[in-house]
């Protein structure tokens, strides 16, 4: 069913009639008062019409939205989509079924492989001087253990002289559970220390901090490795497993990466534990712990993006597109990275849908895969359509969090004030009048999908969100849940997709994607195709 349908050929009045034969200049001359009242006309309908477009979209966001709904199906139900697990591809197949039970075509589109993997359960108690157990999780691709729990001494990395003695010292590490993190000298974050600390304890905890992290930096330095080949280290002189804590400034979080390892567990520990492992192994009680972690390697697999597509009526070859990276780390669920964009774009697109299902221009969704891992997703789908990038309309990507869109930048592109400021217009204020816009802004050589387009000069943009703590409490965290979004900014986010979505896909010109003169331009980067090895 139609509700909304025009700018579409079949129905316009244009072009008119004309008799011949006719005088060009006469017929001009006598017809411009008709011709300007007619443009007058057509753009007081358009801007009625948009108008009631957008007040269609804005009830139907205030009293049915479905975000709730779809963030407790995909976060709760599906959970985190690290590239190359089974749970990434139940993501991919769950947004299809979903865009098609809205009527909207929707496919997975191969881009890659990468190494299967699957996260099993990770258990850590501490056995000895006394039991308790252990808030902790392997890594990503930290190998599977089969049901072997291993059940160690656990010692801190030594501080030695340098890369020789390091290997004078490593006989020692085998069969030992390994501390390869600096403690740190707080479990507060700063802005609680800034609320109730004396300005004296504050700054010295700082300067004190400061040290321990220079420290640290050069008691691995001085092993002869670095953080990412220390770890295989350890492993080849037989140690049991590698511990870490990669505490991310805040209460209880810390953020989950890849495991380096290729036979034995790495597992990050929190820094309330972490600490207490630490100061027992340092004051010469050697503490024990087991950890049982379960993974499954699953070979080689396939990896998608998603896309969805509303197909034009007028101009069907040029494009409009909404953009959110789909895969996540996964010591959380990857709500607010990228569930929330994930989610914005998928609402947009329902109700484009709804209210606007003949647009002029084909409305495309693109959920990428393996962003995290270098845009991977993004950079093979622009190698993979150079059609749709040359006819690119225009871009919008967001992925920074469940804020409120708060900044939008010209990329650097020079006449992105003129289009960009047109289709905000139609924005309702208590949206747009919090965006902070910049033009013509830097084009973004990386941070997300966005800067895939940029890269080739097509015109992407990022809606940039309010930030929520995102890069201390939720950024690749073990606490990037369901509870930290924010619904009501969610839904403004949407909105926002979809009503600059619909002004790009109706806007009578063809975007410019002339680049500002003078601004260096960012290199495309080839997607990385096959991963994980
Ligand atoms: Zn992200």
């Amino acid at each position: 069913m139609i509700f909304y349908k025009f700018g579409n050929k079949n129905q316009s009045n244009f072009p008119m009639k004309i008799t011949y034969p006719y005088s060009p200049t006469s017929f001009l001359q006598k017809s411009t008062p008709f011709l300007l009242g007619l443009l007058f006309c057509s753009s007081m309908a358009f801007a009625q019409q948009s108008k009631s477009v957008i007040d269609a979209m804005t009830n139907e966001e205030t009293t049915n939205s479905q975000l709730e709904k779809m963030a407790h199906e995909l976060l709760d139900g599906i959970g985190p989509r690290l590239v190359g697990t089974p749970q990434m591809k139940q993501a991919n197949d769950w947004a299809v079924a979903k865009y098609k039970s809205w009527d909207i075509p929707a496919r997975n589109e191969k881009w890659g492989e990468w190494r299967g993997w699957e996260r099993g359960v990770s258990h850590i108690d501490m056995v000895y001087p006394r039991v308790k157990s252990l808030e902790g999780m392997q890594l990503a691709w930290s190998p599977g253990m089969g049901k072997k729990t291993v059940t160690a001494e656990v010692i801190i990395l030594p501080d030695v002289a340098d890369s020789i003695a390091f290997e004078q010292w490593l006989p020692k590490a085998k069969g030992k559970l390994i501390l390869i993190s600096m403690a740190q000298p707080t479990g507060r974050p700063d802005y609680n220390w800034l609320e109730f600390a004396t300005k004296e304890s504050f700054e010295k905890m700082k300067a004190d901090r400061t040290v321990l992290t220079n420290a640290w930096k050069s008691r691995i330095s001085k092993t002869g490795f670095t953080a990412k080949t220390l770890p295989l280290a350890l492993e080849k002189a037989g140690a049991a497993g590698i511990i870490t804590n990669n505490w991310s400034a805040g209460f209880g979080v810390d953020k989950i990466f890849g495991a380096y390892t290729k036979t034995i567990p790495t597992v990050d520990i929190a820094l309330e534990d972490y600490g207490l492992l630490y100061r027992l192994a340092e004051s010469g009680t050697t503490p024990k712990i087991s950890i049982h972690t379960e993974s499954k390697e699953l070979g080689k697999v396939t990896t998608f993006n998603t896309i969805a597509e509303i197909k034009g009526t007028e101009k069907p070859e040029e494009y409009v597109m909404l953009s959110a990276h789909f895969d996540s780390w996964d010591g959380g669920t990857g709500a607010t990275d990228n569930g929330t964009g994930t989610l914005t774009m998928m609402e947009a697109m329902r109700l484009l849908k709804k209210f606007y299902p003949n647009p002029k221009r084909t409305i495309l969704v693109g959920h990428w895969g393996s962003e995290e891992q270098g845009l991977n997703g993004s950079r093979a789908f622009v190698e993979d359509h150079p059609e749709i990038v040359k006819n690119l309309q225009v871009l919008f990507n967001q992925d920074n969090g469940t804020g409120r869109i708060v900044n939008l930048s010209g990329q650097g592109f020079a006449d992105a004030k003129d289009y960009l400021g047109r289709w905000l217009k139609a924005v309702p204020d208590t949206i747009k009048n919090r965006i902070k816009t910049t033009f013509p802004g830097q084009p973004g050589g990386g941070g997300s999908d966005f800067a895939s387009f940029v890269a080739v000069g097509a015109p992407g943009f990022s809606l940039g969100s309010l930030n929520w703590s995102y890069g201390s409490y939720t950024w690749h965290t073990n606490r990037d849940t369901y509870d930290k979004i924010v619904f009501d900014d969610l839904r403004n986010n949407a909105l926002l997709a979809a009503i600059l979505a619909y002004m790009a896909s109706e806007d009578p010109a063809k975007t410019s994607t002339k680049k500002t003169e003078g601004v260096q331009w960012p290199v495309q980067v080839k997607a990385t195709r096959l991963g994980g090895y």
